[in-house]
Parts: structure tokens; sequence; C-alpha cells
């Protein structure tokens, strides 16, 4: 009977392998982000990746994408509704909830990092399972929080080395004034709904302002003339954003205001904002595609706390979508640093060399030296062509001869110099060359 072929496995569609050629990327990613949440006083919090469905339901709303698309929803043995979390400000309003940080000292100011997962059409820039790092400060009504968190973000890219972010801030109401706004948006639309793409006729309907995220060209083109938020702002909401403006203004940070900038979650109340590398960016090599896609966004979210726990929480937040930086860090060529290099090769040959060998290598290890090793190699000549080809200054080699006398040659790999060494002062030979 003809074998059947074997499967070929391939990574789950929209879900990528960071491979170790980009891992110095992502580290120097998270290296930022953590130094700039400590710099701005933020604690760390890690929530599960999985959570109770409702959770999204009733925070980012019944008609949301999230919630209607992209939900990676299970029943687990116990016949609980659970999904693998979509976004990560419910999980940590959930959090705070159940750990009565209500009590503490506030706000309080959290940060995450770490993987989503949202079932939508994988595309440029646009994963199944992504990673976002999160900044939410928790108990406070003041703007000058919203002006912060954008000003933390841009830190963030600056830190990472961009130059040119764009921030566009919008206000879209509480649920005083959101009302009206909505009456007058879905009014518009009703009039020109046969202008409106297939999905949006729906959205008209269930979701309105979310007809005004749509990247169909022919709802672009009806956005421009489409009612704005901030003409239909309650005096608190005005003020609000007025202030928020004018830290921005004070911390000198260049904003665009968009009037139709929403957020696809029902939560957002007031301030929302979000974050693009300029088309043009300084560090940007001459003829590189134009970047087009959103880095980050957020906003204030003073409902949340309510729907989620009955409790009125004052909040607001960010987040950035670690894969779309990862890109323009690489598209932009910033400069990442590359990892500790090993400060030298240990060669060895033969039984009694190789055995003398991974002791020398701990011993080594344990001094804070970082040897390298190919022990699986038996031949000096290739493992000299490794140590050569990773461009490692010195090489110690351990023959036979040389372990059953004690002693070890230490190679410059730049001049080919050989010398003989008793084995018990190679430690500090290595330590004085590595010192000069
Ligand atoms: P959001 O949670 O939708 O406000 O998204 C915040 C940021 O996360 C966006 O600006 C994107 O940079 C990133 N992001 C959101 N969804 C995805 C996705 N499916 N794949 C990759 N990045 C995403």
């Amino acid at each position: 009977m003809p074998k059947k072929a074997k499967k070929s496995f391939q990574s789950v569609k929209g879900m990528a392998d960071i491979l170790p050629q980009s891992q110095p990327y992502w580290e120097y990613l998270r290296q930022c982000v953590h130094k700039t949440a400590q710099a701005y006083g933020f604690e760390r919090i890690d929530t599960p990746i999985v959570e109770d469905e409702d959770l999204f339901k009733v925070s980012a709303g019944e008609t949301s994408d999230i919630v209607q698309k992209q939900m990676y929803s299970f029943k687990s043995k116990g016949g609980d509704n659970l999904v693998l979390r979509p976004e990560g400000t419910a999980p940590i309003m959930r959090s705070y909830i159940e750990h009565g940080m209500l009590n503490l000292p506030q706000p309080l100011k959290l940060y995450y990092m770490g993987p989503f997962f949202r079932y939508e059409q994988p595309q440029g820039g646009r994963y199944r399972q992504f990673y976002q790092f999160g900044f939410e400060v928790l108990g406070e009504e003041s703007p000058v929080v919203d002006a912060q968190l954008v000003n933390i973000f841009i830190n963030i890219m600056k830190e990472v080395g961009f130059k040119n972010i764009e921030a566009q801030v919008n206000s879209i109401g509480c649920k005083e004034c959101r009302p009206k706004f909505r009456s007058a948006l879905v009014a518009y639309y009703k009039h020109n709904i046969n202008k409106v793409c297939k999905d949006c006729r729906k959205r008209v309907k269930s979701n309105p302002l979310r007809v005004l995220d749509c990247k169909d060209e022919k709802c672009l083109q009806l956005k421009q003339r489409a009612p704005q938020t901030l003409d239909y702002l309650c005096d608190s909401c005005q003020r609000h954003f007025k202030y928020v403006l004018e830290y921005l203004d004070e911390l000198e940070i260049p904003y665009a205001l968009n009037p139709h900038l929403v957020r696809g979650l029902d939560y957002y109340t007031k301030t929302v904002f979000e974050f693009f590398l300029k088309e043009k960016d300084e560090a940007q090599p001459e003829g590189a595609e134009a970047p087009s896609f959103a880095v980050g966004g957020g906003g204030r979210f003073d409902a949340l706390g309510d729907v989620i726990g009955n409790k009125k929480v004052f909040s607001a937040g960010m987040a950035g979508g670690m894969e779309r930086i990862v890109y323009f860090m690489k598209k932009m060529e910033i400069k990442v640093p590359q990892g500790p290099q090993p400060h030298v090769f240990i060669a060895q040959l033969g039984d009694m060399g190789k055995k003398k060998s991974l002791k020398l290598f701990e011993n080594l290890r344990s001094k804070g030296i970082r040897p390298v090793e190919f022990f699986g190699k038996d031949s000096i000549k290739s493992q000299l062509r490794i140590a050569d080809k990773m461009g490692i200054k010195h090489t110690l080699i351990l023959g036979q001869k040389e372990a059953l006398d004690g002693n070890i040659i230490l190679r410059d790999m730049e001049s080919g110099i050989q010398e003989l060494f008793p084995m018990d002062r190679i430690v500090d030979e290595i330590k004085k060359r590595l010192k000069k």
C-alpha cells in the first residue's frame, strides 16, 4: 500500500513566529516600554490570557466588531464560556475591581505587555495573534492624564528611535451628549444609505459610530461631510477636551485634531486618540514605502468600571501594536542592540579534551565570562572556522595532549598567535585580555 503523505505543518493563519533574527527588535522595544513605564511611575500587571466571554460582551459592546466577529471563544470542560482575550483594558478593570484596588491611593498606574487574539482577516500589519503593550491610569478624572498618556506613547516611540509620530485626537463625548451626535450621524447616513458600503449599511443601524472607522473608499468620501463629534459635546466634555488640548500644547506635543476619530469599542468616553508614524520620517531611507497604519491608540473610559463591576472608576489608557512598531523599526533601519556577544570560543579535540572543556565552560561562565562552544564537532579546523565567522577574538584550544598535561592553548584569532598556559591560570589570563 502506498504510504500516506505526511501533513506539512505551518503556523496557524494570522499567527506568526517571531524568529531569532527579529528578537533583538522585540527585546529593545520591550526595554523601551519598561524604561518609560518606570520613569512615569507605572507598575506592571499581568492578567490571564483566558477570560470570561461576558467580560468583553459587556465592555466592548455586543455590536462591536470584536464581540460580533473577532472573539476566539470556547466552552471549557466545566461548561464555562471563555475567550482568548481580544484586548487588555477590560481585564485590567476586572482585576482592579476584583482585588479592591479602588481602596489603594489613586490613581493607580498600571502597564502590561502580552499577546492578544482577534479573529480578523489577516493582511499587512493585521494578525490574529498580536502583541500589545498598554498603559492604564485608573481612578483619575483630570484631563491631565489623557494628555500624559499621549505624551508617554510618543516618548516610548522616541526612545525606540522614531522621530516623527503623529497623534490624532478627538472627543466622542459621554452618555449625556453622545446620543445627540449619534442621532445626527444616523440621520446623515440614512439620507446617504446608497453611498455607503454593504457592511456600513448594517452598521448605520447597529453601531453608527463605526461607520466613521470604515476604510472603504465610498465611506471615506462620505465621511468628509458627516457630522462632527465636537459640535455635539456637552459643557463638561467640552471643558475636559479644552484642557486636554491645552496640556498637549504645554507639553509641546504636535497633534492633529481629527473630528471624525472614533474607536471601535463602546467603552470609550470623552478623549480618544490614535498614533501614526508620519509618512515621511527623517530616519526613513529615501524611496522607502510610506507607512500607513496606526501603531497605537487609546482614550478615556469613565464608563467601563460601571459596566464591569458597578463602580465609578474614572480612567484612561493607551495601547501600542508591537508587530507594527517592529515592522517600522526594521523598515526605518533603526539600530538595536544585538544581545551580548560571546567573549571566548572553546575548541576541543579528543575524549579528554571534550570532558575538560565541559568543566572549563562552567568555570568561565561562573566568573562572568561568556564562552561559546560547538562540543558536537570533533575537528579543530572546523571549530576555528566557526569562531572566525562569529568574529570572536580569543579561542581556547584543548586537545588530548594539553588536557593530559594540564595546559591549554590560547589563540588570538586576529594575529593567529598561539600561546600555551597552565589550565589554572587561564581564567585570569582571559579576564586580563578582555579588560584591554
Ligand atoms: P486597539 O486595541 O484596537 O485600540 O489597537 C491598538 C493598536 O494595536 C493598534 O493601533 C494596532 O497598532 C495594534 N493592533 C490592533 N489590532 C491588531 C491586529 N489584529 N494585528 C496587529 N496589530 C493590531
